[in-house]
């Protein structure tokens, strides 16, 4: 554990931090605020002025196997040294075919072709320009339709946002986004569920919606249902026991296609390779991203039945049967890390020590309950969600003032909003996760 100051950035740097637009980012709260990273080990980050952070968000919900470990540095250091980069359009390299392998190895059922992009927005806008594409192969093409659900997150592309359902995200580009696109409800009722323990035992029936939709467009205008099997940046929204079976039967009766956009619940998030092997429910077609290298290289991939890939091999065998992609798909440095990643997930056997942990985790986050206003908590696998109450002239403000808190106390939290949202990278040993949980019961403290 080093306290070594890594890089100095004083005021007279701050001049800096005017180019970068940063995403997702307060920009003139950050300007005023800065917090800078320099280093990353394991579960920590070193802060400019060297400080040393305890990361409770794995990232952003990605460096599952912990930062810098030191498997996955070595296999980028030794592919950037090799070999960087080829056309990816009529060319290929083999570590590409094997990551793709061992993705379809770790994928449930016949979902053996990979698809690579390379971030989680290109994931899922990929799987839906891959179902709208294969219901027309198939001579459907009347099924020009997507449903998405409510508060899901789906990524940032015009596509991801369309069938999102997180308004802020959205209201920007109400002329932007596709047409033909509807929302289930979102599973969230503190009413009937809130401070439930893993899967909510009420809800399933939230699932037929979908016949709603079915009814009112008229059968075969559905192309597919893209959900996230456990929501994640909508607030960490568990399915409810059965839900994802019932929305399974209805793709199936209705010849719709089922996404599971796994991009946070894939790698161990949930103590399983995917969430469809935890909720025992098999999509048509995975989204990941993330885990797939603990976030050492930017990578995502769609994951297909073989039924879907196939339907697009026709024609002559010289054309180009999909017209899509990305110059980067399969980049060798990403492909490495991803290997490497994998390695680290089996070797480690990160996925079940990720449930081994679940319980603590499970017990800690729920102990958090009285330490300030909290409307509710809720968690499944290592991921657990904290409903702040919102001050009702300033919502927001208390999630920032947990943010700010927690930083000063050495812990980084995700907030959105008045939520909480706790990731831990898989590698936490049961010590750092009593650490993680005592200081952030210390940053809710002060809250009132
Ligand atoms: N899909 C889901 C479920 C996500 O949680 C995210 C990011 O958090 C994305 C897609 C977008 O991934 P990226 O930020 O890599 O584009």
């Amino acid at each position: 554990m080093s306290t070594q100051r890594t890089l100095d950035v004083g005021p007279e740097a701050a001049g800096s931090l005017d180019a970068y637009w940063m995403p997702f980012t307060a920009n003139r709260w950050f300007r005023d605020h800065p917090k800078l990273i320099t280093g990353a080990r394991g579960v920590r980050y070193t802060t400019s002025d060297g400080r040393e952070l305890l990361d409770s968000a794995a990232g952003l919900w990605c460096s599952n196997a912990g930062h810098c470990h030191p498997h996955i540095v070595e296999a980028v250091q030794r592919q950037a040294a090799s070999f960087d980069y080829a056309m990816s359009f009529q060319l290929g390299h083999p570590e590409a075919f094997r990551l793709a392998e061992r993705l379809a190895a770790l994928a449930p059922d016949d979902l053996d072709r990979v698809f690579f992009t390379n971030s989680g927005s290109e994931a899922a806008d990929t799987a839906l320009k891959i179902a709208l594409a294969w219901q027309r192969q198939r001579g459907e093409g009347g099924r020009t339709r997507l449903v998405g659900r409510e508060r899901g997150y789906h990524g940032a592309g015009f596509g991801g946002i369309s069938v999102g359902g997180l308004g802020n995200n959205r209201k920007a580009w109400p002329s932007a986004l596709l047409a033909g696109v509807d929302h289930l409800p979102h599973t969230h009722d503190p009413a009937r569920m809130a401070f439930s323990r893993g899967q909510p035992e009420w809800g399933a029936q939230l699932a037929d919606d979908l016949e709603r939709l079915v009814a009112l467009h008229g059968p075969g205008t559905i192309a597919a249902v893209i959900v996230e099997p456990a929501a994640g940046s909508g607030g960490v929204i568990v399915p409810p026991v059965g839900y994802l079976q019932r929305l399974r039967e209805l793709c199936t009766e209705h010849g719709i296609l089922l996404i599971f956009d796994e991009v946070i619940t894939g790698f161990g998030r949930v103590g399983h390779g995917f969430g469809a092997e935890r909720f025992g429910v098999t999509p048509d077609i995975i989204c990941c991203a993330k885990g797939l290298t603990s976030a050492m290289v930017p990578m995502g991939a769609v994951i297909v039945r073989e039924e879907i890939f196939e339907a697009f091999m026709t024609g002559p065998a010289h054309a180009v049967e999909l017209f899509h992609g990305y110059t980067y798909s399969g980049h060798p440095l990403a492909t490495a890390a991803a290997h490497a990643a994998l390695d680290v997930y089996e070797t480690e056997d990160l996925f079940a020590q990720a449930r081994d942990l679940e319980a603590q985790f499970e017990a800690r986050i729920h102990g958090l309950k009285q330490r300030a206003p909290i409307t509710d908590i809720r968690n499944i696998g290592l991921m657990g969600g904290i409903d702040l109450e919102p001050d009702p002239d300033a919502p927001g403000a208390r999630g920032m003032m947990v943010f700010e808190r927690a930083f000063e106390r050495g812990l980084v939290v995700r907030t959105s909003g008045d939520t909480i949202a706790l990731s831990p990278p898989l590698v936490i040993t049961p010590r750092e996760l009593d650490e993680l949980f005592d200081l952030l019961g210390e940053a809710l403290d002060g809250i009132d």
